[in-house]
């Protein structure tokens, strides 16, 4: 075993790294043949009679032409959900371990920690939406086993510093993970060309939000081949079924088009945030990196009941520490945001009207 890969073993669970996987017919045989009668399928019904290829090679190939990450760095799961789940499930001993997160960020982090029974200790943002690398190391101890990063984060939309990232990657001997979620509204780079030098990074993506696609379920997870054997062992043997298989194929055929999707709603983003900061009962709109906006207002529950009412949903941030008076608003389409823009000149009242 070379040194990286002892890394990794000596992070895992006990029971996991002991673990003697689910062998599936479709892992035992997994060349060419005509006849199969290996797996207690239904012969008729084709092709959905057949279990799908349960580690989605002809899929990660075509991630790995997009993304220039070869296919056996590249774990694929029932949304992002899916390998932050088994992030705990790898590497966390239930009532002993524990992680860091930065706060504000995404809820699933914390929602996985207290359904794994991991402590979640959780490092205040400073003003500016960032992070300092001294604070979020001294959160952590022998018993540490990941630090969550959510880089553009959610709800402020901001891209965390790359380069404090990397100071916490340097000095953590544990996994640290980059949730990139909203990464292709970003114009700062992605952390995949950085897995080759950090054999304990993880990066995080999805297609729910750029590729447009939240209701397939489809997330991905980039990791050097010592973390993503460990997914692909302890994951349910066929996880990713044949139909999402076939629509992610074909959805990333048609990856210039997503390019468009993405042009259009960055567009979209900075026109909303000009006119939104123009508004008397706006305080600030967040500059952000992502398909949303985080606007600190002089009423969020006013504004937020307020559009209720004209059936428009944004998201209330007024509760969450350093969002009060918050609301996060997605970018919609051209039309949606013109509806959020009449309602919001009806709010404003006359006198601000502009
Ligand atoms: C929306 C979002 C996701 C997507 O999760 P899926 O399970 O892939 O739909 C992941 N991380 C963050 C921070 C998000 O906001």
């Amino acid at each position: 075993m070379t040194h990286m890969e002892t890394d990794i073993q000596n992070l895992l669970r006990p029971n996991i790294a002991r673990l003697e996987p689910y062998s599936s017919a479709r892992n035992e045989f997994k060349g060419e043949a005509s006849v199969f009668l290996d797996a207690n399928e239904n012969p008729l019904n084709p092709p959905y009679n057949r279990y799908p290829d349960p580690l989605q090679r002809q899929v990660k190939e075509a991630i790995s032409d997009l993304k220039g990450v070869a296919p056996e760095h590249i774990f694929l799961g029932v949304g992002s959900d899916e390998p932050i789940d088994l992030l705990f499930r790898a590497f966390c001993r239930p009532g002993v371990d524990n992680v860091v997160a930065i706060a504000p960020t995404y809820g699933m982090y914390r929602v996985c920690a207290d359904i794994n029974d991991v402590e979640y200790r959780s490092v205040l943002l400073e003003d500016d939406f960032d992070f300092r690398p001294g604070k979020v190391l001294a959160a952590a101890d022998e018993n540490t086993k990941l630090i969550f990063f959510c880089s553009p984060n959610n709800p402020a939309g901001n891209a965390l510093s790359a380069d404090r990232i990397i100071e916490v990657l340097d000095r953590f001997g544990g996994i640290v993970v980059v949730d990139e979620a909203y990464i292709d509204f970003s114009s700062q780079p992605s952390f995949l060309h950085r897995l080759p030098q950090y054999p304990r990074l993880v990066v995080l993506q999805t297609f729910s939000k750029a590729w447009g696609s939240a209701a397939v379920r489809l997330g991905m997870a980039f990791a050097s081949t010592g973390i993503v054997d460990v997914f692909n062992k302890i994951k349910y043997p066929y996880n990713i079924n044949q139909l999402t298989q076939e629509y992610a194929l074909s959805l990333l055929s048609r990856h210039g088009e997503v390019r468009q999707w993405v042009q259009q709603l960055v567009a979209e983003r900075e026109q909303l945030a000009r006119r939104l900061a123009g508004y008397g009962f706006v305080r600030r709109v967040y500059p952000s990196d992502a398909n949303f906006l985080l606007v600190r207002t002089d009423d969020a529950r006013r504004l937020y009941d307020f559009l209720v009412d004209r059936g428009i949903i944004v998201r209330n941030r007024d509760s969450v520490t350093l969002c009060e008076g918050c609301v996060r608003i997605t970018v919609g389409t051209p039309a949606e945001n013109r509806v959020l823009l009449e309602a919001l000149d009806a709010y404003a009242g006359p006198i601000q009207k502009q």
